[in-house]
């Protein structure tokens, strides 16, 4: 009894055509060119971090009136412990806002 066997193969998909996958580079060539970060206060020794300031914290603050954090702004930490204190005082002071309630 001669068993034929017969294998069906059809024909494997193209496994090149399986790489939909966009794999960012690390820096792609096109990307816009990022400006350096920097302390204001220490570039500008005039500037002074004042809570009765609040048009100047307003800078430091998401719209959500959180604190930004120093490796956004680039603040140096000196500077960022400073700024820190003023937005909590200003918002004791009804300066800022705590949070997205407290804004009329
Ligand atoms: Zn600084």
């Amino acid at each position: 009894m001669s068993e034929e066997v017969k294998e069906t193969k059809t024909a494997a998909p193209a496994a090149s055509e399986n790489q939909e996958r966009e794999r960012r580079p690390r820096r792609p060539a096109g990307r816009f060119q990022r400006r350096r970060k920097f302390c204001k206060f220490c570039a500008d020794k005039s500037l002074t971090i004042d809570h009765k300031d609040p048009e100047l914290l307003s800078h430091y603050i998401t719209e959500r009136f959180k604190i930004l954090p120093a490796r956004v702004t680039g603040t140096c930490a000196f500077h960022q412990r400073q700024l820190t204190s003023a937005i909590k005082r200003a918002r004791v002071l009804a300066l800022l806002a705590f949070t997205p309630l407290h804004k009329d």
